[in-house]
């Protein structure tokens, strides 16, 4: 696995320059490394959005000492394109994700809550019975549609 200094390095033979005018950029990218202590680490900024993202955080362009205005972006493409050999999108990584069920719980949370809604609901109509007013069948209607509402949604949420 290349070291940021190797790219740094390599920025200098593209560019001119000194190996400390691309140096942060190059650990940028690896700095993931500290989460994940193999090659996964990059599929948190060897990608596109990744290229855009250093974009961001170090300005369109960079100065080198040499004077010469050289565009992040190209610097961040050159970093990815020496480790995976092209750019791939965020979406490439993420597509190779083996989908585990904890990463998935929006479905429980939607059902909880229409539960909880209806619930509540029910206290407050038994209060309005206690209070002699009529119970409200549009009440008990639209509690109905929220629960399916919320099924449905989870329902779209879930992967296959
Ligand atoms: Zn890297």
């Amino acid at each position: 696995m290349a070291h940021p200094l190797h790219h740094a390095q390599s920025s200098v033979r593209k560019w001119g320059g000194a190996v400390e005018d691309y140096l942060a950029i190059h650990a940028w990218f690896d700095e993931s490394k500290k989460i994940v202590a193999d090659f996964r680490h990059r599929a948190l900024r060897h990608h596109a959005e990744g290229v855009f993202l250093a974009e961001q955080v170090f300005g369109v362009t960079i100065t080198t000492s040499a004077g010469r205005e050289i565009p992040v972006r190209w610097i961040g493409e050159q970093h990815v394109t020496e480790d995976l050999g092209f750019i791939p999108s965020a979406a490439d990584w993420l597509r190779r994700i083996d989908p585990s069920s904890w990463m998935n719980r929006s479905r429980r949370l939607s059902r909880a809550l229409a539960k909880q809604r209806i619930e509540e609901s029910s206290v407050a109509r038994s209060g309005d019975s206690a209070s002699g007013m009529v119970p409200s069948f549009q009440i008990t209607q639209d509690q109905l549609r929220l629960a399916e509402t919320s099924k449905g949604l989870g329902k779209s949420l879930r992967l296959n």
